[in-house]
């Protein structure tokens, strides 16, 4: 039996608020512990060597890790989970599943790291991409070759959210006999559960939303298909990307609180799409909440909520400038999924390196800001991004923390 899979009864029929804190991993089975601890060991010793326990190193097991990676499992719907040094070291060794000669058919709007590592790693292994508008499933179809063997999508895509038909993506890797890789960092399983929909694999940067407090970088792979779960767990250990155990602990730490969280930014996250469209300045708002973005309804039939990441375009970089220094609320950086909002520059950020036709036409203008929502009053983030896009902080950031204190 594959030792991540747990065959624990009435777990897929809890709720996802209950299963977070009840999964069959929240309890150390040694000493009870409410939390499970840090088992900050990578040896174990072996009472009798012809019958080595469940754990010999860390780098192929440690219990903290393992009820984390259980836990995944549970709520992604999955047989088995992996916890991985970053979000980067999970895709990598998602990627790793290929071998030279194959073919991946991907997202074009995709997160840069993962671009860089399909652009720059992988042709030089002989593992090749070809970058498609996934929203049009046409375009998927047309993409693949004798030689593909996954595809490879992010929905709702950074930052211009742009909704991808997971269905439809994966009946036509059915059909094709290729697999279905799902990045669903900005969802979560709270809201979009990839491999209900017919996806074999699911990625998460736990860095985002999952740990959700800005302070540990993590990545989370999940799969339903025992013979990649096999090859994942092979690569992972022979690999070495494997997330520490302090990490581990803090992922599993910040999943407890996922629905809370993800229920109260997005609620917020609503609010402030809608009042920004009033705010004069903002020429675009960009949320799949809205009734008028072009992936509203595929979004409502595939996710159970819209999420809390928006972003909105002021038109020019002179009034981003503006903005980004007179903001008082959401830190000003890269990252999102955490208790404070963030607000990111995809331009001079996430997209810096695109060229800038490429980024423009993927609506990545120079007036695009990118804002994830965190757990602030709704009305005080929005006062503050109004007052900040009218021009009227009559306060420096600086001078403003300083007041505060
Ligand atoms: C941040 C991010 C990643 C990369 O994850 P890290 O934890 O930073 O390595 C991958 N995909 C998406 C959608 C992300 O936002």
């Amino acid at each position: 039996m594959f030792p991540n899979y747990s065959t624990e009864k009435g777990v897929k029929t809890m709720k996802f608020g209950t299963k977070l804190l009840h999964n069959g991993n929240e309890i150390d089975p040694i000493t009870g512990a409410a939390s499970i601890p840090l088992y900050q060991a990578s040896t174990f010793h072996q009472t009798d060597i012809d019958h080595p326990g469940e754990f010999d190193y860390a780098r192929s097991g440690n219990p903290t890790r393992k009820a984390l990676e259980q836990t995944i499992a549970e709520l992604e719907g999955g047989v088995a989970g992996f916890a991985c040094a970053s979000g980067m070291a999970a895709i990598s060794t998602a990627f790793l599943l290929f071998s030279a000669g194959d073919h991946l058919v991907v997202s074009n709007d995709l997160y840069g790291g993962t671009f860089r590592v399909l652009t720059q790693v992988l042709p030089r292994l002989g593992i090749e991409a070809t970058f498609v508008d996934t929203t049009d499933l046409t375009k998927v179809e047309e993409a693949i070759q004798a030689n593909t063997k996954a595809l490879y999508i992010e929905t709702p895509s950074n930052p211009t959210l742009k909704v991808t038909d997971l269905r439809g993506v994966a009946r036509i890797a059915r059909d094709h006999s290729v697999i279905t890789m799902v990045d669903n960092t900005f969802m979560t399983p709270c809201f979009q559960r990839p491999l209900d929909l017919g996806a074999d694999l699911v990625i998460h940067s736990a860095t985002k939303f999952i740990s959700g407090h800005s302070d540990v970088v993590s990545g989370l792979l999940v799969t339903q298909d025992r013979e990649i779960a096999t090859r994942l767990s092979g690569l992972q250990n022979a690999l070495g990307s494997i997330l520490g155990v302090q990490d581990s602990w803090l992922t599993m730490r910040g999943l407890k609180t996922l629905k809370a969280r993800m229920d109260a930014s997005t609620a917020s996250a609503a609010k402030i799409a809608e009042g920004l469209k009033r705010i004069s300045g903002v020429e675009r708002v960009f949320y799949t909440g809205l009734a008028e973005h072009p992936g509203h309804a595929l979004q409502a039939s595939q996710a159970s909520g819209h999420g809390a990441v928006l972003s909105f375009d002021l038109g020019s970089s002179e009034r981003v400038r503006r903005v980004l220094s007179q903001v008082h609320l959401p830190i000003v950086a890269v990252s999102l999924g955490s208790v404070e909002s963030i607000l990111s520059y995809p331009a001079k950020m996430s997209h810096a390196a695109m060229p800038v036709e490429e980024r423009v036409a993927r609506g990545v203008t120079d007036g695009l800001l990118r804002l994830s929502v965190g757990l602030e009053d709704a009305d005080d983030l929005l006062d503050d991004l109004e007052r900040s896009i009218e021009g009227r902080r009559l306060y420096s950031v600086g001078e403003w923390r300083a007041s505060i204190v």
